[in-house]
């Protein structure tokens, strides 16, 4: 069977983006036809300072989202990635296999250390190198991410083949990223060029998970926008980032294609629209949050359902492991 492996970090609050881009699709993958594993990757949020009580916290919130969005503890694997102690293992041969090079070459990077790249953490800068490992330690062969993932796979792959022809084996599978669905990109409230993010400081520029029903159309009402009518059709996009996160925001939101909602809304101006796409969201986001706040009332539980996923995840992890170290000569006593 096919296997699924994605991850969200644990780095603050889950927004519309990672529900949309990620975790809904996460659902939509779970069946019968897949084995699901999904983690929340605690080892990636620490590339950048996170308090520790903090990260804690985020990541049983992270769980409860998993789990209030539609994941199943028992049909998927659901863990935290430093539970599993292969991953960093894993990544630590990667180090040794990928370029500095193809790093340096990375947008997320560039974006992240900003213009002081000496101040970065290392951790940064090796960053997909982990992620490689998140992904092959299970032999996963599809990864639903969003778009802003997309190179990060590309050097998965790399790693991957260059480990392959450099010592003679065909052992790590080539994995094919999954990008669909309209919302693989979800931008800014503030600015339609840029993704909206966990770590960005300004908490008008995105929906969180946990938003009540007056923030999120607080939020929406003063999403940033431009004067003119919505357009009928797609082209009438072209052009107008902003416009077009809200209808792609909405068609998301609403299982709809774009094209179907630019024939309904076309012609409205935003003070028409935004009240209805504040009512859709609402609608769809209020029942995952008060199931969080619900699941978060048990911690205990929370602690439980990771530290069972982390045993069925080592359980494949662990002898691909030991399958990577025999291949790269690592002497063992078993
Ligand atoms: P950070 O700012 O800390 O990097 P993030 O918001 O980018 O946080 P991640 O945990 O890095 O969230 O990403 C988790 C998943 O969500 C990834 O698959 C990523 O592609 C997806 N994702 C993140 N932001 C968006 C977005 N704006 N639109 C669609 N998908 C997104
Ligand atoms: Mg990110």
């Amino acid at each position: 069977t096919p296997r699924v492996f994605s991850g969200i970090q644990p780095s603050g609050n889950l927004h519309l983006g990672n529900y949309l881009g990620a975790l809904k699709r996460f659902v939509d993958m779970q069946g019968p036809e897949m084995e699901t594993v999904y983690c929340m990757v605690d080892l990636h949020a620490i590339t950048v300072w996170q308090d520790p009580k903090e990260l804690a916290h985020s990541t049983r919130e992270l769980c409860a989202g998993f789990i209030a969005a539609g994941i199943d503890p028992e049909q998927s694997i659901l863990f935290n990635q430093s539970q599993v102690p292969e991953h960093a293992q894993l990544a630590w041969i990667f180090n040794c296999v990928a370029r500095m090079g193809w790093m340096q070459r990375m947008t997320q990077w560039k974006d992240k250390a900003g213009k002081n790249q000496q101040n970065a953490s290392l951790g940064l800068f090796a960053y997909p190198s982990l992620m490689a490992a998140d992904i092959l330690i299970y032999h996963a062969t599809h990864v639903p991410v969003g778009e802003d993932q997309k190179q990060h796979l590309e050097l998965t792959r790399d790693i991957a083949i260059k480990f392959n022809n450099d010592f003679g084996v065909n052992f790590f599978p080539v994995t094919e990223p999954v990008i669909e669905g309209a919302a693989t990109r979800v931008m800014s409230l503030r600015d339609g060029t840029k993704k909206m993010s966990k770590s960005d400081p300004s908490d008008m520029s995105r929906i969180n998970m946990t938003d009540d029903a007056d923030a999120i159309a607080q939020k929406i009402r003063k999403a940033k926008t431009d004067p003119d009518a919505l357009p009928s059709e797609i082209d009438g996009l072209e052009g107008r980032p902003d416009a077009r996160n809200l209808i792609n925001i909405y068609a998301a939101l609403a299982d709809q294609s774009v094209e179907q909602v630019l024939a309904d809304v076309g012609g409205k101006q935003f003070g028409e629209f935004k009240p209805m796409l504040a009512e859709l969201a609402v609608a769809k986001l209020s029942p995952i949050s008060s199931e969080m706040a619900r699941l978060m009332n048990d911690q205990a539980e929370i602690d439980r359902i990771l530290a069972r996923g982390a045993e069925r995840a080592r359980a494949i992890a662990e002898p691909i492991l030991r399958q990577t170290y025999d291949i790269v000569g690592m002497v063992s006593s078993a």
